[in-house]
């Protein structure tokens, strides 16, 4: 096998999470650990035990974006300068109430629907489900269709349009594939929060919580008995792991 198929092979495995990091890993200073007792030991698969999901406090997110800013960071997707072509794994939306006038912001990504219709009308079988409910694209089999993106009710799909040049191998990206938020898999397989999660705690928002939603002791689980949350478009029986609070 040559050095290049050695390295797809490896970044396949990867994506479809039957190998990760180990849990093992040192605690660097201001890294922020969720529920390292359930980080998945590197010699299991996922399993649907978990189901990963994401909680958002809407009420936190007025002027900021440095979710936005993390996720571009850590899966090194760079603007082209042309905004209308830039990939969006997450982006920020004002929103408002036309009859009551009540706006806010928020942001908006995958929301790893537990059906996703993307997965549904893929062609190739590039987009699938984990498990864990993280949602995924193999780019080294979509073939750029977009099917998916017509699907998605929630545009949380972007088209590579560009070159991309400097892409990073945790995120591996490529030139007329379809791609989206991870939830940053390769830092959850490690024990570690999404990027976005942990940039927004640093800054002291505090609006993101991540965990397993399927464990009534997470966090993530005990504010939502507690507090409650949100589907955006429940309507739509998606299931997403996305729950936003302040909508
Ligand atoms: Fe698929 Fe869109 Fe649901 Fe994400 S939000 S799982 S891209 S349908
Ligand atoms: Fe599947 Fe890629 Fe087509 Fe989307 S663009 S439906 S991931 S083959």
């Amino acid at each position: 096998m040559g050095t290049e198929n050695k390295i797809d092979q490896k970044r396949r495995t990867l994506l479809k999470g039957t190998a990760a990091a180990g849990a093992g890993l040192a605690v660097a200073p201001g890294i922020r650990l969720f529920e390292l007792a359930q980080a998945k030991p590197a010699d299991q698969p996922v399993s649907n035990a978990t189901r990963w999901g994401m909680l958002i406090d809407t009420s936190k997110c007025d002027d900021c974006s440095a979710c936005v800013t993390a996720c571009h960071e850590e899966n090194g997707i760079h603007s082209t300068g042309h905004p209308e072509v830039d990939p969006q794994w997450i982006r920020k939306l004002n929103v408002k109430d036309p009859e009551t006038g009540h706006s806010f912001s928020l942001p908006m990504m995958c929301q790893h629907c537990e059906t996703p219709p993307c997965a549904d009308v893929c062609p190739t079988g590039a987009s699938f489900r984990r498990a864990d409910g993280i949602v995924l694209v193999d780019r080294h089999i979509c073939i750029g269709c977009r099917y998916c993106m017509m699907a998605c009710p929630y545009k949380a799909r972007s088209f590579e349009h560009q070159d991309v040049t400097e892409k990073k191998a945790v995120a591996p990206r490529g030139k007329g594939t379809v791609e989206a938020c991870t939830m940053c898999v390769h830092r959850v397989d490690a024990g570690e929060s999404p990027a976005c999660v942990e940039a927004c705690n640093a800054d002291g928002h505090q609006a993101m919580t991540f965990g397993d939603l399927n464990d009534p002791g997470s966090e993530i689980s005990k504010k939502l008995a507690q507090e409650g949350g949100k589907q955006i478009r429940a309507d739509l029986r998606l299931n997403p792991g996305l729950r936003y609070q302040g909508i």
